[in-house]
């Protein structure tokens, strides 16, 4: 199959309908083979009954209802479980992505390899309160993870078959698939300008708490992709580092009062950073070995993506 188009939804009954239609005629038009996997994601509207019906007139239409509302990472990490596309495109499904845009990002994974190509909604018909903090969040990220796009969390991505089916994504990590794709190693990230257009029915999803989980999550993922495999690698270091600088203190604070017969050390500061430094220093020590322990412990501790065999 040439093409899976996956779309986690939630509460988008108005939607539906038209968005199905408008990919059907564009990989009709480019005589994609293909199926289009609408998620579910808890909707308390007609969703699933709208879904219900398109399957029944085209088969190529596939449905997966989840029991509750789990998020949209919980649905894109579904759809791409089932995904069977040589190329699997993720889109919202409130029409603010354009279908239209496809062939051309697909054509780009062809033609120049790469992993994934990531939309680019450079003219964006959404609320400023929401495309300012966005234009930081995306500058962040992209210092920090050092894959360099300008909207990291467009909706419209299409990704090479492989790439989904190696990462994992939970929790609201969707708006970090390019990063935790370049960390299991698929480092050819493109982008494509698309068109986008304004939520024509319903209203967003997400609210403001976005912008406080979002570079949480973004830490986690920093944290995950560099020391999940080695955490003694960052506690360690950190406490050794700590716990020497409390014992220099605490060193030099002793001989002072030998040498100098200083009167007590208890009353100078440094006594108390020593002994915090000394303190911290260790506990981080501990907390690298708990986490060595938990990670010899974890199912996928030997996962590996392997590429080729011969
Ligand atoms: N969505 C979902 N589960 C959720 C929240 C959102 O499946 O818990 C879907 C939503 O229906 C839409 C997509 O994720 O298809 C993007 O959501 P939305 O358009 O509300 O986000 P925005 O465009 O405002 O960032
Ligand atoms: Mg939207």
């Amino acid at each position: 199959m040439d093409v899976s188009f996956v779309i986690p939804l939630l509460n988008e009954e108005e939607s539906l309908n038209e968005l199905h239609n408008w990919i059907v005629s564009v990989v009709e038009a480019q005589k994609y083979s293909y199926e289009i996997i609408f998620i579910d994601d808890g909707s308390t509207d007609q969703s699933w009954s709208v879904i219900q019906d398109l399957h029944a007139k085209n088969p190529h239409v596939k449905g997966i209802k989840f029991r509750r509302n789990y998020g949209k990472s919980a649905g894109l990490n579904s759809g791409f479980s089932v995904a069977q596309g040589n190329i699997v495109i993720t889109m919202d499904a409130d029409l603010q992505d354009n279908p239209e845009e496809v062939p051309e990002m697909i054509e780009m994974i062809q033609t120049q390899g790469f992993h994934i190509v990531s939309g680019w909604k450079k003219k964006r018909y959404d609320p400023l309160s929401k495309t300012i903090p966005t234009k930081i969040y995306n500058y962040v990220t992209s210092k920090m993870s050092g894959v360099h796009l300008h909207d990291m969390n467009c909706g419209l991505k299409a990704y090479q078959s492989k790439v989904v089916k190696n990462i994992e994504v939970y929790g609201e990590m969707h708006r970090y698939i390019p990063v935790i794709a370049k960390w299991a190693g698929f480092n050819k990230i493109g982008e494509k300008v698309v068109k986008h257009q304004a939520r024509k029915y319903g209203s967003t999803k997400f609210g403001l708490s976005r912008f406080i989980y979002g570079p949480l999550d973004l830490a986690t993922i920093m944290f995950m992709g560099k020391f999940s495999k080695r955490p003694m690698h960052f506690f360690g270091v950190l406490g050794t580092f700590i716990f020497i600088i409390g014992l220099l203190l605490l060193t030099y604070l002793s001989i002072d009062k030998i040498i100098n017969h200083t009167y007590g050390i208890a009353n100078r500061p440094a006594f108390y950073l020593g002994i915090l430094m000394a303190i911290i220093g260790i506990q981080l020590f501990i907390a690298g070995f708990l986490g060595e322990m938990i990670s010899r412990t974890a199912p996928e501790r030997n996962e590996y993506i392997i590429e080729d065999h011969i």
